[in-house]
């Protein structure tokens, strides 16, 4: 296999790097992108294939996976490509069929996670039978269960990894610094494309994460993302990764300070959640201008505004902040709100 990357320019040196479709949708789609993840990234030092066969779809009416005609597929991929595979599990019986066929990695995914009996049930059932297993965390954000999780798995074998796939299109990068305080012997890998859910989130998480103490990435990769079965939003090509990598080979890598990083990640995230939430309020300030409008109800109430304003100034108190930053920012608030109204 010809291999037409430049090592010198992508050095993730060390990290692990977990490539390949959301789900496996033909032996073809599959075989096709392992090949261009080798001939793309695949001198990267550790390169694992990933292919979903059974998929937790929210609708019944969804791709739901080949199921286990697909574990001959990713056999295809290990003897063709020499890559570990690894597939995801959500019972005993997926868990038994993917040892028997030799799958080297097994992976909870995120709706499983949220149930501690059946991942007890895994836990009991995969054992040290797999070369490793990986706990993604659950959707909701509850650090104390995927750490307890984490540490079922342990219980058998010390080769669990812990999967930060954020939770509803947050990152919830609290999550994974508690998680690297409290289990700091599991490998932490980032799972950029269901934490971003969109190809563009992808490359901007990480970018952001080359700052973060995370041992690898888990990211979802498609030769067609747009005719992707599943996920398409966020899945990238082969190319499109190679041109990631890249970025992030040159910026500074920097992770002593990982406390500091951590931080400025929780605040990022705080502060996208403000605007975002600012943003709301001014969209939905416009819905009421435009109603108020077909009343003929003028856009400022003062009796309104000053109920407002009471109950903010009473919450400052509780909440630890000075009267004086809560006027001032309500104030702002409002008069931007007045001008989208009228
Ligand atoms: C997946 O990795 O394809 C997947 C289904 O992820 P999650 O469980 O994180 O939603
Ligand atoms: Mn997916």
């Amino acid at each position: 296999m010809a291999h037409i990357f430049n090592i010198h320019m992508v050095s993730l040196s060390g990290h692990i790097l977990i490539v390949g479709p959301c789900a496996a949708e033909s032996e073809q789609q599959v075989l096709e992108t392992a090949r261009a993840l080798q001939e793309q990234v695949g001198e990267t030092e550790q390169l694992i294939f990933r292919a979903g066969l059974w998929k937790p779809r929210s609708s019944p009416d969804t791709f739901q996976g080949v199921g286990e005609q697909g574990l001959t597929w990713l056999k295809k991929v290990q003897e063709e490509t020499g890559l570990k595979v690894a597939t995801e599990v959500s019972t005993p019986e997926q868990a038994e069929a993917a040892l028997a066929a030799g799958i080297n990695y097994l992976w909870i995914g995120a709706r499983t996670a949220a149930n501690p009996i059946q991942v007890q049930l895994l836990a009991d059932t995969i054992r040290n039978r797999a070369e490793g297993v990986w706990v993604k965390n659950p959707v909701s954000e509850d650090a104390a269960l995927w750490i307890g999780n984490v540490q079922r798995f342990m219980h058998y074998s010390p080769q669990v990894w812990a999967i930060h796939r954020g939770c509803n299109h947050h990152p919830c990068w609290e999550m994974a610094q508690r998680m690297q305080e409290h289990v700091p012997e599991a490998k932490l890998i980032l799972d950029p494309s269901h934490m971003g859910g969109t190809a563009d989130k992808v490359e901007q998480l990480m970018l952001q994460a080359t700052h973060l103490p995370y041992d690898g990435y888990m990211v979802e990769t498609h030769p067609h993302p747009e005719a992707a079965l599943s996920d398409a939003q966020q899945q990238i090509t082969p190319q499109a990764l190679r041109n990631i990598l890249q970025q992030m080979a040159t910026l500074p890598k920097d992770t002593t300070k990982a406390t500091l990083q951590w931080y400025r990640a929780l605040m990022d995230e705080v502060d996208d959640r403000l605007w975002d939430t600012l943003a709301e309020r001014m969209q939905l300030s416009r819905r009421i201008g435009e109603w108020k409008k077909t009343q003929g109800i003028a856009a400022v109430q003062p009796k309104r505004k000053a109920e407002i304003l009471d109950r903010r100034l009473h919450w400052a108190e509780q909440a630890g902040l000075t009267a004086e930053t809560v006027r001032n920012i309500w104030e702002a608030i409002h008069a931007e709100s007045v001008r989208e109204q009228e």
